[in-house]
C-alpha cells in the first residue's frame, strides 16, 4: 500500500501536519464549549482545508466522525489519501461535507464522495448535483451575513430554491450560513434569521457557526457547526 508521503502534495494542502492527541484534546475543547451553552447535541464538523491528508487522518483517530472540505480538488485528492490510508476496520467511514463555494463545472468530479452539500445556493447548481448524484443530501446555503458576498441565496428567495431542489429530487435537509466575520457578536442576528427561515420551511438542519462564532450559534439552534482553526490551529 502506497503510504502518504510518496504522492504529491494536494492543492492547497501545504500546511504542516498535526498529531492526534493534539487534535484529541482541542475536540474535546470545542466540545466543552458546546456543553457549557447546552449544546453538546450539535455536531462537530472537521474543516481541514490546506492540512494534508494525514491531519485528516489524524483527526479521525481522534474521534472526529464528519469531515468538511471547501476546495473540490482538495476533496478528491484527500479522499483517495485518506481511503488508503485507514485499514476499513481501524475507524468507521467518515462523513464527507462539501461546505465551499462551487462551480458548476466541479460537481461531477466530486458526486460521488461528497455525503452532504452545504453551498446550493442556486437552482444551475442544484439540477447538477441532482443529474451527477440524483436523490443528494443537500442544504440551501443563505446569504446571513447582509454583506454583499457572492455566496448564499437571499433570505427571501430560500422557499422557491428550496422547492425547486426538491423537484429536482433532491433531499433538502436543511440551511447552512456563514456569518459576518468580522466580530463573533455581530453574528448573533444572522444565525437568528437562518434557524427562522429553517423552521419558516420545515427543515431539521442547520449549518452553522466556526471556531470563533460557535457558541452564539449554537444557542441561536445550529444543529452542524464546521470547525477549522479550534481543531487544527491557524492556517497558513
Ligand atoms: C474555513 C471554513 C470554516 C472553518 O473556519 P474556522 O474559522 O477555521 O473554524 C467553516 N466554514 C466554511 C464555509 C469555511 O470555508
Amino acid at each position: 500500500m502506497p503510504t502518504l508521503t510518496e504522492h504529491a502534495e494536494p492543492l492547497h494542502s501545504s500546511g504542516p501536519s498535526v498529531v492526534s492527541a493534539q487534535i484529541a484534546e482541542r475536540l474535546n475543547g470545542v466540545r466543552e464549549r458546546l456543553a457549557a451553552v447546552g449544546r453538546p447535541d450539535v455536531k462537530i464538523i472537521a474543516v481541514s482545508k490546506t492540512f494534508p491528508a494525514d491531519t485528516v487522518v489524524a483527526a479521525l483517530q481522534a474521534g472526529v466522525a464528519d469531515l468538511g472540505e471547501s476546495y473540490a480538488q482538495e476533496l478528491v485528492a484527500k479522499h483517495a489519501l485518506v481511503g488508503e490510508a485507514i485499514p476499513s476496520n481501524a475507524v468507521d467511514e467518515p462523513t464527507w461535507h462539501f461546505i465551499g463555494g462551487l462551480q458548476r463545472n466541479k460537481v461531477r468530479k466530486i458526486a460521488g464522495v461528497v455525503d452532504l452539500w452545504h453551498s446550493v445556493d442556486r437552482l444551475s447548481l442544484a439540477k447538477e448535483i441532482a443529474k451527477h448524484a440524483p436523490g443528494a443530501r443537500i442544504l440551501v446555503q443563505v446569504d446571513i451575513s447582509g454583506e454583499d458576498t457572492k455566496n448564499g441565496c437571499a433570505p427571501d428567495a430560500v422557499g422557491e430554491l428550496v422547492d425547486a431542489a426538491l423537484t429536482e429530487g433532491l433531499r433538502v435537509e436543511g440551511l447552512m450560513g456563514i456569518a459576518v466575520r468580522s466580530d463573533p457578536a455581530a453574528a448573533r442576528p444572522g444565525f437568528r434569521l437562518l434557524r427562522g427561515l429553517a423552521d419558516a420551511h420545515g427543515l431539521a438542519e442547520v449549518s452553522m457557526g466556526m471556531s470563533a462564532d460557535l457558541e452564539i450559534a449554537a444557542e441561536e439552534g445550529s444543529t452542524m457547526i464546521r470547525v477549522g482553526s479550534a481543531l487544527f490551529g491557524p492556517r497558513t
